[in-house]
């Protein structure tokens, strides 16, 4: 019987390159047919064929509270009744600026967007802007949207200047970005020792989510921090990943560490489209209409992605929220790692707050060379397997996994269960 998922996913391709809106949806990587969703609810969602999925994507991260949250729903229903855009600002915006720069340490001011891309983006410019300056620092494996002085991989020489990642990104732009290894703090050291006084920013995550899990060591960050400062370089976090996903108030705050602009995106949308770029006053004064950084955006602050957003950020503040994420996160990070171990499998697992990593490797890797020996071929045979079981993981070795706060401890083990099966039908 031909699945429905195989349908849609040939008529996909008529109509759009490779059937997809975003190409790792395409389980190029993996292998296979996609699953196109039909409707999810709390850790679950259901694909065309009417199956049940466990999701541990949970759209990259937004659905923190679980799909489809009575009480995120209800606000989205009742924003949309009142109009869906108005190119006028509205409260509801004030109301998330306020609660971003309550809740993130380093914000005293912010500007919403709608994509972490363009939140990306227009922190770079702003950083230019601000220093006067345009050479960028960014670290292999880390991903920061899809702007052109952001898809840059390192050159062939140490400290040369990057090669593009895309075909389209002019040479011209890549050569203002270098690029450096994550978690080396000689190589900044050097960097700046060279170049110091023509460095714009550095940007970082400061919990790597898009090489597969990879925190920063807190000694790569402080040094990060130490150099911008001594250089007048500004400090940029992209947290639309670690954002309101490892801890209430970011990476920076489990790291203790205040970098001058950060950039938001993901769980502040719930699951529409929201993110955001802030930092200090005197560095945000530069933007338009204040100052001479233009940037701008039509449906920027819409209030019905706001209302998604706000009630979202209401839910993660629910006292222990993120304790009983954390602990369910680690759950099933512990889970995992002793299914392997009594299958015999090489495998390893590591979470901070709701994020995890699944590693087909004996230890936790510890920068981009470790995670790119991991056992890709291992991973996507356990990938399928656990597709076959109704769990559903991201759809490559090297993406981070989301647990939401629907994920409770029966879910969890359930998941666990059918891991020891699949790690047995891989060996
Ligand atoms: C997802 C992501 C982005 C890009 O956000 P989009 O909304 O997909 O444009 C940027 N930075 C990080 C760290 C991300 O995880």
């Amino acid at each position: 019987m031909t699945s429905n998922n195989e349908i849609l996913f040939e008529r996909a391709q008529r109509s759009t390159p490779g059937g997809v809106n975003s190409p790792v949806r395409a389980f190029r990587s993996v292998g296979g047919t996609p699953r196109f969703i039909t409707r999810a609810e709390g850790p679950y969602f259901w694909d065309a064929d009417n199956r049940r999925y466990t999701d541990y994507i949970g759209s990259w991260g937004p659905a923190i509270v679980g799909h489809a949250h009575p009480e995120v729903v209800r606000a989205v229903q009742e924003a949309a009744a009142r109009g869906l855009s108005f190119g006028a600002p509205t409260e509801g915006e004030i109301e998330m600026a306020e609660t971003l720069c309550r809740l993130v340490p380093s914000l005293e001011q912010v500007r919403l967007v709608s994509s972490g891309t363009e939140a990306a983006m227009s922190a770079l410019r702003l950083a230019r802007g601000a220093t006067g300056r345009d050479l960028v620092i960014k670290f292999e494996g880390c991903y920061h949207g899809h702007a052109d002085s952001l898809l840059v991989k390192a050159g062939s020489g140490l400290l040369t200047f990057g090669n593009p990642t895309s075909s389209g990104v002019p040479e011209d732009f890549a050569r203002h970005t270098m690029v450096l290894d994550y978690n080396d703090s000689q190589a900044l050291e050097d960097a700046f020792a060279r170049v110091g006084e023509r460095i714009a920013c550095v940007i970082v995550e400061p919990v790597a989510g898009n090489m597969n899990l990879l925190p920063a060591t807190p000694e790569f960050l402080q040094t990060m921090r130490r150099l911008c400062s001594a250089h007048g370089a500004i400090l940029i976090f992209d947290e639309v990943m670690s954002g309101f996903r490892v801890a209430l108030g970011g990476a920076q705050s489990l790291y203790g560490i205040t970098p001058d602009i950060t950039v938001l995106g993901k769980v502040i949308g719930g699951g529409l489209p929201v993110a955001a770029f802030g930092g200090r006053k005197d560095i945000m004064r530069h933007l338009a209409p204040e100052g001479g950084v233009y940037q701008a955006g039509t449906l920027s602050g819409n209030p019905v992605a706001v209302a998604a957003g706000m009630t979202t950020l209401k839910l993660v503040q629910t006292p222990g929220f993120y304790e009983d994420l954390g602990a369910r996160t680690t759950r099933l990070a512990n889970g995992l790692s002793q299914a392997a171990k009594e299958t015999g499998v090489a495998f390893s697992a590591a979470s901070v707050g709701g994020m995890f990593g699944l590693y087909f490797a004996e230890k936790v890797p510890q920068n981009y060379a470790q995670m790119m020996a991991c056992d890709k071929a291992r991973f996507n045979a356990f990938f399928h397997a656990m597709l076959d079981e109704g769990v559903y993981l991201a759809p490559s070795a090297f993406e981070a996994g989301f647990v939401s706060a629907q994920h409770t401890d029966e879910v969890i083990d359930a998941t666990i269960a059918a891991a020891r099966q699949a790690f047995e039908a891989t060996k």
